[in-house]
């Protein structure tokens, strides 16, 4: 251990937030002067939200905007409210957010909620609140999807999830393990964080450059449970790290992010896929998922639990029944390196390669932003209310890139890149 990284250690958990927070701002970001702000956070978060206001501000924000949700409150919905309650959103609200993004504002969420929140109440009701707010939020959410705005997630330390991700532990002694790991993860724990994160965010945009020089037409995956091709979408672009948005400004859309992705075909998907990870999915939880596509498509699922779930996640509507993202994250990045699972996709998304349900970013689609939905479909891009990433890493998973010619070149062997 250098000098350097035990100075960073034995920082205060202020000035580590702190750090957070110009990540948050200078790096995820990129906020610039005269920009507004809205925010999404837990009740919880507080203390994060306030050092990254801080930071906007002097960033040159001209107006910091923070929404907050409480997860008590949520479940008061579930025990009192009327059942007509759950095919209800805020649409007036996701609107709003919609009208603040076309004006100009940069979106940050701050994630936290406890995973488990919602496992105890009844799959149906959950379901439809989840299509209810899908539906609602997304005209604003496709601003973000197409990254014509700049935004980022970080995520805060609470309470709940803390004692989600510790179960065994001494309850006074999970949230300060939980912001240890985040800030590790999220590469806090550095001398200068913000230097640390442009350096590997120029190794994400060299890994995605490869890919690209590469034009694999499919990647054909070997691991415990899983025999799986996929696709890839015609004229699919892999990204990774930064991105400049469509307002110009540039990005890292996740802190942390580990993975480069791009946009499979909606039609060529074949064979059975098993996660390598429990999905938390909406504060219910979904283990043991097992699913087998046939041209694209979903046609049998399983899951040891939360299958009720899981049917009415693929259900939503026919693209929920295919994929819309593939992820390739080694198994050596430090979330995985931290053996833990944050029942949280921001992280558990960064530990292993994935695959998500749903709508495709059409980013990674060349020219993508400025192709119809129809376009779009026709170039294999999936179209869906849903984006659900799930964990199929594993340093027992091995992935070749199919070349256009048939060719099979080693991609991954044993979770790592050849
Ligand atoms: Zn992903
Ligand atoms: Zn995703």
């Amino acid at each position: 251990m250098t000098n350097i990284a035990l100075d960073a250690e034995q920082l205060s958990l202020t000035q580590k937030l702190d750090q957070l927070a110009q990540v948050a701002i200078y790096v995820g970001l990129g906020l610039k002067a005269g920009q507004e702000l809205v925010m999404t956070a837990p009740l919880e978060a507080v203390p994060l939200v306030r050092r990254i206001t801080e930071h906007a501000y002097r960033a040159g924000a001209s107006l910091v905007t923070t929404l907050y949700n409480d997860d008590e409150a949520a479940l008061m919905r579930f025990r009192f409210a009327p059942d007509a309650s759950f095919d209800h959103a805020a649409k007036w609200l996701y609107d709003g957010m919609g009208a603040a993004f076309k004006s100009g504002a940069a979106r940050l969420a701050i994630t936290g909620a406890n995973p488990l929140l919602l496992s105890d109440e009844a799959p149906d009701k959950v379901g439809r609140a989840n299509r209810a707010v899908s539906k609602a939020y997304r005209p604003a959410l496709e601003l973000i999807t197409r990254h014509e705005i700049n935004w980022t997630i970080v995520a805060a330390a609470t309470p709940a999830w803390a004692a989600a991700m510790f179960p065994n532990d001494p309850p006074e002694t999970t949230l300060a393990k939980l912001w240890n790991a985040i800030f590790e993860t999220s590469r806090i724990n550095t001398s200068d964080p913000v230097a640390a994160w442009k350096e590997h965010d120029a190794g994400l945009q060299k890994r995605a450059a490869f890919l690209n020089e590469k034009r694999y037409s499919a990647l054909q995956y070997r691991g415990p449970g899983t025999e799986f091709r996929l696709g890839l979408a015609d004229d699919h672009l892999w990204m990774g790290g930064g991105t400049t948005a469509g307002n110009g400004l540039y990005c890292i859309p996740n802190i942390p992010t580990e993975e480069v992705f791009t946009t499979p075909h909606k039609d060529r998907a074949d064979g059975t896929v098993t996660a390598s990870k429990p999905l938390s999915y909406q504060g219910t939880m979904i283990e043991g998922i097992q699913v087998r596509f046939e041209h694209g498509r979903i046609v049998e699922a399983r899951a040891t639990r939360g299958q009720e779930v899981l049917q009415n996640l693929i259900g939503t509507d026919e693209g929920a029944r295919r994929l819309g993202e593939v992820a390739l994250v080694p198994h050596s990045s430090p979330i995985a390196h931290s053996g833990l699972t944050f029942f949280n996709t921001l992280f558990d998304e960064n530990a292993a390669s994935h695959i998500a349900l749903g709508q495709a970013y059409s980013s990674c689609v060349r020219d993508g932003d400025k192709l119809t939905p129809e376009q779009l479909a026709a170039k294999g891009a999936n179209d869906s209310l849903i984006h659900v990433d799930w964990m199929i890493g594993s340093s027992k998973l091995d992935i070749d890139g199919i070349t256009a010619s048939g060719a099979a070149e080693p991609l991954m062997r044993n979770g790592e890149w050849v």
